[in-house]
C-alpha cells in the first residue's frame, strides 16, 4: 500500500503543526429542519389540553402555537407560503381538492410531485428542504387524503400520520400496522434533532474496542448494534453507517490496480465529494476512528471532504485541516487522524496539498460539474462507493457517468446492508433545477427512507486510457 501514496508520510503533509482538536466538535443547536407532527412548526411546543395550534392563514398546512413564533418562522416561511397560498382556493390550502383528483390515493405521489414542481417553478429558486417535507408531509388523512377535515386525528401511537375518521384509521390499519412502530422512531428523532440538535457523539453507544485480529464484517449493521429503538441509538447507526460502508465496499472489492486486501492497508486516504449535508460527519472524528478499530494494521487516516457549499458553510477562506485525537489505545500505537476540507476538486488535485485518495465515497454526481470533476480527476484504479437514500438516483448517476467514460461496476447497486438505521421521512424537493434527482428522496409506499440506503462500488475503467484525463484538466 504504501508506495501508492504520493504523499505518504504524514509529516510531510503539515500535520505536525495542526493542533489536535478535541475528539468531537459539538454541533450545537437546534436544526430547524424538521416537522414534527401536532406541534408547533417554530418552537415545536405540543399544545397542552384545551389548547390549540393555529393554522398559518396564508398556505393552511403549518400550524403555530402562537402569534409571536408565527412571527418568527415568517422571514423563512413567507416564499414558500405565498407561492402556495396563490395556487390554493381562498381559504384552503393546495391538497384541499387534491382527494377529489385522485381515486383511492393512488396518485398521491405524483400529486405531491407534481405540487413541488409547480411550486418551485412560481418561485424560480429551489425550495429549502423544509418547504419539500412540508409538501410531502401534509395534515392529510392517510387513508381519504383529505385535507379539509377538521376532524383530522394523530394516530396515537406512532404521532406521525392523521385520519379523518375512527373509520379510516380502522381501514388503513392493515397497512399502516407494519409501519407505525418505524415512523415512531421517526418522529421520535426528528423532535430530538428539531429541539435538542445533534446529540454528543459521545455519549452514544459506537463500538470503540480496537481488534488486534481483522475480522471480516458481519451480515449487516443490526449485527453491531442494538436494533435501535431510541433515537440516540438510530441516529448514532447513521453515522457508524459510513465507515461501515466504506469497509463492506472495500472488503469486496479490495484497494488498487490489484485489488490488495483492506486489512493489510498501513495508510488510507478518503476523499468526500458532495459531502454538504453531512456537516455533523466533519466535525465527528469517532466516526473515522471506528475504522482503526476494526483495521489492526492501519496507522493513518486521512479523510478530505471535496465540497463548495461545505467549505464556505464552515466560513474558510483557506484549506483546512484538522488532526483529531484518538482514545488512547489508538494514541498508543500511533496512529494518526486527519480531516481537511477543500473547496474544489480541480485545484485541489494540481495544489502540494493533494493526497491520492484511495477510495472516493459520494451520495451522487450533482450535477454535471461535479460529473466530471470526477470523471476528469479519479484515476482508473481509485474505488468510488457511491450511497444514496434511494437506488433511481445512483441508478441515474451512473447513467450519466458512463455517457463520458468507461465504468466498471465493481459493487452492483443494491440495499446496503450497513445503512443507517433512523428513519428519515422521505421528501421531494429537487425540480428542474438540478439534472440528477439526487435531492430528492422519496419513497412513495413507506414515507420514509433510511441513510445511505443503495450502496454501489465503480472504478474507471483500466482501459480508457490515461491521456483522456491528462488533456482536460486545464480546460
Ligand atoms: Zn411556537
Ligand atoms: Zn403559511
Ligand atoms: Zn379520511
Ligand atoms: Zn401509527
Ligand atoms: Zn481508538
Amino acid at each position: 500500500m504504501d508506495g501508492k501514496i504520493a504523499r505518504s508520510a504524514f509529516s510531510e503533509w503539515g500535520m505536525e503543526n495542526t493542533p489536535v482538536v478535541r475528539k468531537c466538535i459539538p454541533l450545537t443547536g437546534p436544526q430547524k429542519a424538521f416537522i414534527v407532527p401536532g406541534s408547533c412548526f417554530e418552537c415545536y411546543t405540543k399544545p397542552q389540553g384545551e389548547e390549540r395550534l393555529k393554522t398559518c392563514g396564508g398556505c393552511h398546512l403549518v400550524q403555530f402555537c402562537s402569534k409571536d413564533c408565527q412571527k418568527k418562522n415568517w422571514s423563512t416561511h413567507k416564499y414558500f407560503c405565498r407561492a402556495a397560498k396563490a395556487q390554493s382556493e381562498p381559504g384552503r390550502d393546495i391538497y384541499s381538492t387534491a382527494n377529489k383528483k385522485i381515486e383511492k390515493g393512488k396518485k398521491w405521489f405524483n400529486i405531491v410531485k407534481e405540487t413541488s414542481q409547480l411550486l418551485q417553478g412560481i418561485l424560480g429558486f429551489k425550495f429549502e428542504h423544509i418547504d419539500g417535507i412540508l409538501l410531502s408531509a401534509p395534515r392529510v388523512c392517510n387513508f381519504c387524503w383529505n385535507s379539509e377535515s377538521s376532524t383530522l386525528k394523530l394516530c396515537e401511537d406512532c404521532c406521525a400520520v392523521y385520519y379523518c375518521s375512527g373509520a379510516h384509521f380502522e381501514a388503513d390499519a392493515a397497512v399502516h400496522k407494519s409501519l407505525c412502530r418505524s415512523l415512531k422512531l421517526m418522529v421520535k428523532c426528528d423532535e430530538l434533532l428539531a429541539t435538542k440538535g445533534y446529540p454528543d457523539l459521545l455519549s452514544m453507544p459506537f463500538p470503540s474496542k480496537s481488534v488486534t485480529k481483522y475480522e471480516k464484517l458481519p451480515k449487516g449493521i443490526l449485527d453491531l448494534i442494538n436494533i435501535p429503538s431510541n433515537p440516540i441509538d438510530a441516529i448514532s447507526s447513521d453515522w457508524l453507517s459510513y465507515p461501515l460502508s466504506i469497509l463492506y465496499a472495500l472488503e469486496k472489492i479490495g484497494l488498487g490496480i490489484d485489488s490488495s486486501p483492506v486489512h493489510e492497508a498501513k495508510k488510507l486516504t478518503i476523499h468526500m465529494m458532495d459531502c454538504a449535508n453531512e456537516l455533523h460527519i466533519f466535525h465527528n472524528s469517532l466516526i473515522w476512528e471506528y475504522l482503526f478499530h476494526r483495521l489492526p494494521n492501519l496507522k493513518s487516516l486521512r479523510v478530505v471532504m471535496i465540497d463548495p457549499e461545505l467549505f464556505h458553510e464552515l466560513g474558510y477562506t483557506d484549506s483546512n485541516h484538522f488532526q483529531m485525537s484518538l482514545c488512547e489505545d489508538c494514541e498508543q500505537r500511533g496512529r494518526k487522524l486527519a480531516v481537511s476540507v477543500e473547496e474544489n476538486l480541480r485545484i485541489y488535485k494540481w495544489s502540494d496539498r493533494y493526497v491520492r485518495p484511495d477510495v472516493i465515497l459520494t451520495h451522487g454526481i450533482k450535477n454535471q460539474t461535479t460529473g466530471n470533476m470526477f470523471i476528469h480527476t479519479a484515476e482508473p484504479s481509485i474505488p468510488m462507493v457511491m450511497m444514496n437514500v434511494i437506488r433511481e438516483c445512483i441508478e441515474t448517476d451512473l447513467q450519466f457517468l458512463s455517457m463520458h467514460e468507461d465504468i466498471k461496476l465493481k459493487l452492483p447497486i443494491q440495499v446496503n446492508p450497513f445503512c443507517g438505521q433512523r428513519p428519515i421521512r422521505s421528501c421531494i424537493y429537487t425540480s428542474q433545477y438540478t439534472t440528477s434527482s439526487s435531492c430528492s428522496y422519496v419513497d412513495p409506499k413507506t414515507s420514509f427512507v433510511y441513510g445511505n440506503g443503495y450502496i454501489c462500488a465503480m472504478q474507471r475503467d483500466i482501459k480508457a486510457g490515461y491521456h483522456r484525463i491528462r488533456m482536460t484538466p486545464n480546460k
